[in-house]
């Protein structure tokens, strides 16, 4: 597809970042090789992204004067994670582009609207409720039956801000969740398999989908993604046609993540959209012609977007606080991982400190070799 020169972002143009985490900072990483200057905006002084970004704004997301400097200072505005103030974005969509808009990110950052917006495409989902309080709560039990899940509408993620209920005796620990305001009752799938993938759009309408990562978690956070996924061609093709679909309808610029279930039944149900990077789609860096940060990044200003292509098969494994220590310890002898970290200095359990890619034509074998080094056994 040709593209005007002059509608593409010219180098030296500054792209602003609305979050300071990893995805941002590999964001910024993949902008940089094109000759962009990088602005993000984060609390923290010292965040992943800004240790690469040419300018920080140190402030809340939420900070109405420092999303205007933002606008101010930067040509093109993205985000890196959803949970953005919406309002607050709306308010100076006028002053900057914004690719991606705040339509995606309304929808995407509360449960409802994107369960409702996902039925409206006709997309299947688990069975699900809204609920208020205790009395909806029992209810819903009664029409879904156990297991469920009862999830927050908002700010939930690496399954913070989620309650599995088995029995009644679990209904105490669930009812905690309603502090945090309107929740969604779930009824708990029996997997088969988890999957997502990215889709990129352009605003010339261009949708480019990467492979299909297939899932594996620990304590509800993301711990390996293979790649290919392992399922049958036609699964493959439906949910490349359903992310098609879905950023088709959403006229989507900019990344969007979808993770889906393959239910035991053989259903494929989406769970939750992303509309950024996604940590399952790290494995691009290597593994693809293209990365899924260079791909968004191109997306955002106004490039032609890649045809991504496999190169070889992969896992990805994430490296959490509990895991830092084996694995410096371990990667002199592995010439083959390639070991990312993003910078940040303390090690909290179940922080995502960095993660490893492993290429390679045998997936079990690298199973099997990762299983043996029991690094993620904690
Ligand atoms: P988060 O925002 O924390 O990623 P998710 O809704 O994706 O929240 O849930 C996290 C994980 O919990 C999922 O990847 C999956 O392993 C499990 N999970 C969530 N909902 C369901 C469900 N309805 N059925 C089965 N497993 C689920
Ligand atoms: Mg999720």
């Amino acid at each position: 597809m040709q593209v005007l020169s002059r509608d593409i972002l010219e180098p030296n143009s500054t792209i602003g970042i609305i979050g300071g985490g990893q995805l941002g900072r590999m964001m910024a990483l993949a902008a940089k090789f094109m000759g962009y200057r990088i602005v993000v905006l984060d609390p923290s002084p010292d965040s992943p992204c800004g240790q690469v970004a040419d300018q920080k704004i140190i402030a809340n997301y939420t900070d109405g004067q420092a999303l205007k400097k933002l606008a101010e200072m930067a040509d093109v505005l993205t985000y890196e994670f959803e949970n953005v103030n919406v309002k607050a974005l709306q308010k100076i969509e006028n002053q900057v582009n914004v690719p991606q808009g705040s339509r995606l990110l309304e929808i995407t950052q509360d449960r409802i609207l994107e369960k409702q917006y996902l039925s409206s495409c006709q997309v299947k989902l688990a069975p699900y409720v809204v609920v208020n309080d205790q009395t909806d709560l029992l209810q819903a039990i009664c029409s879904l039956d156990y297991p469920v899940i009862l999830k927050t509408v908002r700010g939930g993620y690496d399954g913070k801000g989620q309650v599995l209920l088995r029995s009644e005796e679990d209904l105490e620990q669930a009812l905690n969740l309603f502090q945090q305001g309107i929740c969604v009752l779930e009824k708990q799938i029996a997997l088969e398999k988890e999957i997502s993938v990215v889709v990129t759009g352009n605003r010339n309408g261009q949708i480019e989908v990467f492979p299909v990562s297939e899932n594996i978690h620990q304590n509800h956070i993301l711990h390996q993604s293979i790649v290919p996924a392992r399922i049958s061609s036609t699964l493959a093709e439906k949910v490349e046609n359903l992310a098609k679909k879905i950023a088709e309808s959403l006229s989507l610029q900019g990344n969007l993540a979808i993770e889906m279930f393959v239910s035991k039944a053989g259903e494929l149900l989406v769970n939750e959209l992303a509309p950024r990077p996604h940590n399952s789609g790290h494995y691009t860096i290597e593994a693809c012609n293209i990365s899924q940060f260079a791909q968004h990044i191109r997306a955002i200003v106004g490039l032609p977007l890649l045809k991504p292509k496999l190169n070889t098969a992969v896992v990805m494994v994430n490296i959490l606080g509990q895991h830092v220590q084996e694995v410096l310890e371990q990667r002199g002898k592995n010439p083959h991982w390639f070991v990312h970290f993003y910078g940040k200095k303390e090690r909290k359990e179940n922080r995502k400190m960095g993660h490893l890619t492993i290429l390679t034509e045998d997936v079990e074998k690298v199973q099997e070799e990762l299983e043996k080094t029991k690094i993620w056994n904690k």
